[in-house]
């Protein structure tokens, strides 16, 4: 007992330490105190339960774990990782013209409800869904805060009453990630899963069984972060269309990333289907998310005919996952940089789409210029060196796109010693180790960012 004793006596005050560890941290002083009563009073637990800390090691440990804390608050990281629609790292970035706007928007008030020529309430969102349905070439289109909520509003309009049976092959059950799983999405919308086929084929006749007086539709879903190779088959989406039309009910695709261009025209990489494409092919309805290949912010848009859109907004759900003013905004510069693109294709201000284009001739120059700016001895710890990007976010699984990065290899210290430096830089800079290297892709790194990363390498490679 008297070792206890001891290290009960040497738990720190807590306005003392506070005091102590204010000054060296960001947070506010509030919440450095309430953060350093709960490690207090775990600490005494643990003492009571028979560790015996000294009062420099209780400090210690608090003071790492509040420096944990405070660098978990949301900000700014640079990526070379070289994964372009990185789900930790949040996607994808929006280009300059889409963040001043929504600077413009946030710092004051807008017309979100309001007509302006009339003076009199107007339509929410309405510039951005006539926008939308232009680009996607559709009837009508809309916009929720993300994919999964899109499907699950679009399932809860198309399911009532007795008709709540959705047809789906057994080959797109898919699980996206982050707890996306169509059967548990189908359940929590009040749909009965109807599966059909087997999972590496599903012909039209299964589908065609499967009909009864209670299907409500036939969903589609894009098996964005997998491939299915080998002895496979799926019915034509024009013959699945037409099946659908001939019994009157809509045919519905989750297609997920939603790309607007031709992906292999930007890098040698698969195609990534369309939504401009799934509604030419007959689907009536597609949602995808605003913030994957389109590269705007987190959002879910639906397009397709108008009477189910119409519908799809009428459902009280739509209040619960509607878009507030800076998505809207945001979304509403993506959409129109795109529609000016179609007539000036080489301005685009989409990051996501130009880090996908960027050549390797360019990565490497650039790579030059950062290692050329760093003092000589440290150059010796650093190399440039082939490395393999990808699209990431869940899509197209199947595509690598070759890249260059920076691979260090500190002189002393460990790589892993050398990644937790860099990531405790301001700005963070993450990156991924491979074979003893920690590499750094230019890829997915802004060309104006190239002077940071530099003084960041230096700092955590010097001592
Ligand atoms: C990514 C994805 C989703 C989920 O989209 P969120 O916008 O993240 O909700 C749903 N379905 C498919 C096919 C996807 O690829």
């Amino acid at each position: 007992m008297p070792n206890n004793y001891q290290a009960l006596r040497s738990l720190p005050s807590i306005e003392a330490l506070s005091l102590k560890l204010e000054a060296a941290c960001p947070l506010p002083r509030a919440l450095v105190t309430a953060f350093i009563q709960q490690e207090i009073s775990r600490t005494r637990e643990q003492i009571l339960e028979g560790a015996s800390p000294s009062r420099e090691q209780i400090e210690q440990q608090i003071s790492q774990s509040l420096q944990a804390f405070a660098d978990s608050r949301l900000q700014a990281v640079i990526n070379a990782t070289g994964v372009i629609i990185h789900t930790n790292l949040g996607r994808s970035p929006l280009g300059q013209d889409a963040a001043k706007r929504l600077t413009e928007i946030a710092t004051g008030y807008c017309n979100l409800e309001f007509n302006l020529p009339e003076g009199t309430r107007g339509k929410r969102a309405g510039y951005l869904e006539t926008a939308l349905a232009a680009l996607l070439d559709a009837e009508a289109a809309t916009a929720v805060n993300n994919c999964a909520a899109a499907l699950v509003l679009t399932l809860r309009y198309l399911c009532q009453g007795d008709k709540k049976e959705v047809i789906v092959s057994r080959g797109e059950l898919v699980e996206i990630g982050g707890g996306f799983r169509i059967p548990e999405i189908l359940e929590t919308s009040g749909a009965t899963l109807v599966e059909v086929g087997a999972t590496n084929k599903t012909h039209l006749k299964d589908y065609a069984k499967a009909i009864t007086p209670q299907t409500a539709m036939i969903l589609k879903v894009h098996r964005s972060n997998f491939y299915l190779g080998g002895f496979t088959e799926e019915p034509d989406v024009r013959e699945l269309a037409d099946l659908a039309h001939e019994h009157k009910l809509p045919l519905v695709e989750d297609i997920g990333s939603g790309a607007m261009m031709s992906t292999e025209d930007l890098a040698p990489i698969e195609h990534e289907p369309t939504p401009q494409q799934a509604l030419r092919n007959g689907i009536d309805l597609v949602c995808f998310s605003g913030d994957k290949l389109l590269g705007g912010p987190q959002s879910g848009i639906i397009a397709g005919r108008k009477d189910l859109v119409a519908g799809i907004k009428q459902e009280p759900f739509f209040r619960a996952v509607r878009c507030d003013k800076l998505i809207l905004t945001v979304l509403q510069e993506c959409i129109n940089t795109y529609l000016h693109t179609r007539s000036h294709p080489q301005k685009t201000d989409v990051p996501t789409l130009n880090f996908i284009a960027a050549s390797t001739e360019s990565l490497t120059t650039r790579a030059e210029t950062i290692i050329q700016s760093l003092p000589a001895q440290l150059q010796a710890s650093c190399t440039i060196s082939q490395n393999t990007a990808r699209t990431g976010g869940g899509t197209m699984p199947q595509s690598s796109i070759p890249s260059i990065c920076i691979s260090l290899t500190p002189e002393n210290g460990s790589v892993t010693r050398l990644s937790k430096r860099l990531r405790a830089h301001t700005p963070a800079v993450v990156g991924s180790i491979e074979e003893g290297q920690l590499k750094l892709d230019l890829r997915t790194v802004f060309p104006h960012q190239d002077p940071v990363l530099g003084n960041a390498i230096r700092s955590a490679l010097g001592e």
